[in-house]
């Protein structure tokens, strides 16, 4: 039993490797892997895929980044507020 997060290593499915150490074991494996290139996923790292836009749409990094993204640009494209009818700051009183 273990409290550990496991990830499969992307160069070889039969190795399981926690997930705090992926990023080292991925630098040792990939100077052994002899399969096609694999493309490295531009929001972690230790993702790397034979066909990213494949690997887009279930990464839970690059979604996040998306729903990161997307509630920036609510915060600054915020309508400025509208002037209450009747009443006008730059008219002196
Ligand atoms: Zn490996
Ligand atoms: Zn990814």
């Amino acid at each position: 039993m273990s409290n550990y997060e496991f990830g499969i290593c992307p160069y070889n499915p039969d190795h399981r490797i926690m997930l705090f150490r992926m990023p080292k074991h991925i630098v040792k494996c990939e100077k052994n892997y002899r399969g096609p290139p694999l493309k490295i996923c531009k929001y972690n790292a230790t993702h790397r895929v034979l066909d990213m836009e494949e690997h887009l749409k279930e990464c839970s990094y690059y979604l996040r980044s998306i729903d990161n993204r997307n509630v920036q640009i609510a915060l600054t494209t915020r309508i400025p507020p509208i002037q209450e009818n009747g009443y006008d700051v730059s008219t002196p009183l």
